[in-house]
């Protein structure tokens, strides 16, 4: 039987995910987190006309060329100054509000500065060097949509408003644990037959960057009790189970069966190079994804097919990245069966974006995938010689 597409796999993922509910956060704590609900500006940014330059305020019609003009009045930032008094003029700071009467701003390098008094040498143009009500938002303006996941910018432009929390989807609390007797923690001393645990803090950090909580279950031996424990606890402490390792059908791999015996199992294997084995299904109400313990493999899938699914659990509007156009800098003569993502490094070109490939394409080489900056695509069938386009997903756009 033929392989599930990714395409196919991921649009039935998206059909399953159930969004969370919502909560209220003040802004600091709002970096990363998605939008509940649209929102309008409530006043608007600046709110009144201001000086853009440190200068004097005056009424252009007011200024006669090369005669000295009373300075009537002092405005810093942050003070409300007085009408201005016909025929003379205000020196302003920077950000202070323009006082009634005034029209014009001249920058204080365009003046000569006298006891009291100020000469103006230049002809401006009415208007100038003044930043209007309202330029950067206008009140009652659509600013940001639910669904949009909130940036540093985002939340200095919040703040403009004065907005000090907002409503956004509740986080996530991911259970993740990896599976493997030979697996040693960092800082562990290897004894043979042993390796690291890679997939732990790459899987962590990855979940952590959704602004999802993780609850570490650590190492579970490669044992159906060890497994359906771990298993359980994590079912009953979490929104969403993530395993790696184990999901294959050798005689140590128990997480499939044991997640088929406390609930089902709704997918399994698709047409994905790496990561065939990606597991999916339920444990009770509590989602499950079974990662390939290969890292690459888990790296590519989460990418790919778990985080999207984070995504709509968020209720983000756009789960998933961008796919550019580049040309490969590469031979791919041999069509495969499954849908690659060939860690690349992509570089602008005089002709547009290039793609090389790292040499070892492994599985297991984790150089691979931080040496690259973009998975490079290679449809089911495909092949390809250099110089011939293809679809780039960058490493950037899955954060
Ligand atoms: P598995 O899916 O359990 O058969 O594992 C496939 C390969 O990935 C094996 O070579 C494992 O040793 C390796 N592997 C599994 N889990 C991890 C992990 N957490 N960190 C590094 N390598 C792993
Ligand atoms: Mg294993």
């Amino acid at each position: 039987m033929a392989l599930r597409s990714v395409e196919d796999t991921l649009h039935y993922l998206l059909a399953c995910a159930q969004k969370r509910g919502t909560e209220v956060r003040g802004l600091a704590q709002s970096l990363g987190a998605v939008l509940a609900e649209d929102i309008f500006a409530q006043s608007n940014v600046p709110p009144a006309d201001n000086s853009a330059m440190d200068g004097y305020a005056l009424r252009e019609s007011d200024l006669r060329a090369g005669e000295p003009m009373l300075v009537s009045q002092r405005i810093p930032a942050g003070v409300v100054g007085q009408s201005l008094e016909p025929g003379t003029a205000a020196r302003i700071f920077t950000g202070a509000f323009i006082p009634d009467g005034a029209d014009t701003v001249i920058a204080q390098e365009d003046c000569e500065q006298g006891d009291g008094v100020v000469i103006v040498n230049i002809a401006p143009e009415r208007g100038q060097h003044i930043r209007p009500c309202g330029q950067d938002i206008a009140a009652g303006q659509l600013l940001l949509t639910a669904g949009h996941r909130l940036t540093s910018a985002d939340l200095g432009l919040l703040a403009s408003l004065g907005v000090s929390q907002v409503s956004v989807s509740a986080s996530i609390k991911v259970a993740l644990m990896s599976t493997g007797d030979e697996l040693r923690e960092p800082g562990e001393v290897l004894a043979p037959g042993q390796i690291y645990n890679s997939n732990r803090p790459m899987l962590a950090s990855m979940i952590r960057s959704l602004g999802c909580d993780v609850i570490d279950l650590g190492i579970v031996a490669d044992d159906p009790d060890a497994t359906r424990l771990a298993l359980v606890n994590a079912r009953d402490s979490a929104d969403l189970v993530i395993s790696s390792g184990g999901v294959s059908v050798g005689e140590e791999d128990h997480v499939k069966a044991q997640v088929e015996a406390l609930g089902e199992l709704q997918l399994w294997k698709l047409a994905i190079k790496p990561g065939k084995p990606l597991a999916y299904g339920r444990l009770g109400d509590v989602p499950f994804f079974g990662l390939p313990g290969n890292p690459v493999s888990g790296f590519v899938t989460f990418c790919l097919l778990v985080r999207p699914y984070i995504l709509a659990m968020l209720g983000v509007s756009e789960k998933s990245p961008p796919k550019w156009p580049a040309s490969a800098n590469f031979d791919w003569p041999k069509a495969g069966s499954r849908q690659e993502y060939l860690r690349a490094r992509v570089t602008p070109g005089a002709t547009g974006l290039q793609v090389d490939i790292h040499p070892q394409q492994s599985s297991g080489a984790l150089t691979s995938v931080s040496w690259c900056n973009a998975l490079a695509v290679i449809p089911v069938g495909a092949t390809l010689r250099s110089g011939d386009l293809l679809e780039v997903i960058f490493l950037r756009d899955l954060n």
